[in-house]
C-alpha cells in the first residue's frame, strides 16, 4: 500500500485535516488533530513516536526561499562588477 495523506483525525475521526491545516503526525505518517496532540500529550498512541507538525505544502515560500538564498549567493560570487 502506497503512503496515503490521511485527512480525518485518527483518534476523534471527525476532524477534517486537509492540507492547509494545522496537524499532527508521528514518523509513521499516523495524523492527528492539534486538540487530540495536545490531549495525548504529543505521543502517537498507536506507535509511542513524538507528534509533530505536519509539514504543509508551501510551493511559494520554498520557491521565495530558494530565489532569495540565489539572489544572495549571486551578489557574494559577482562581488565589484
Ligand atoms: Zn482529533
Ligand atoms: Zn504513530
Amino acid at each position: 500500500m502506497a503512503l496515503e495523506m490521511r485527512d480525518v483525525c485518527e483518534r476523534c475521526e471527525t476532524a477534517k485535516l486537509p492540507w492547509d491545516a494545522a496537524a499532527r503526525i508521528c514518523s509513521y505518517e499516523c495524523t492527528f488533530c492539534v486538540p487530540c496532540g495536545e490531549a495525548m500529550g504529543e505521543v502517537c498512541p498507536n506507535c509511542g513516536g513524538e507528534l509533530v507538525a505536519r509539514p504543509t505544502r508551501a510551493p511559494q515560500q520554498a520557491g521565495g526561499a530558494v530565489h532569495g538564498v540565489c539572489r544572495v549567493l549571486r551578489y557574494v560570487a559577482g562581488g565589484m562588477p
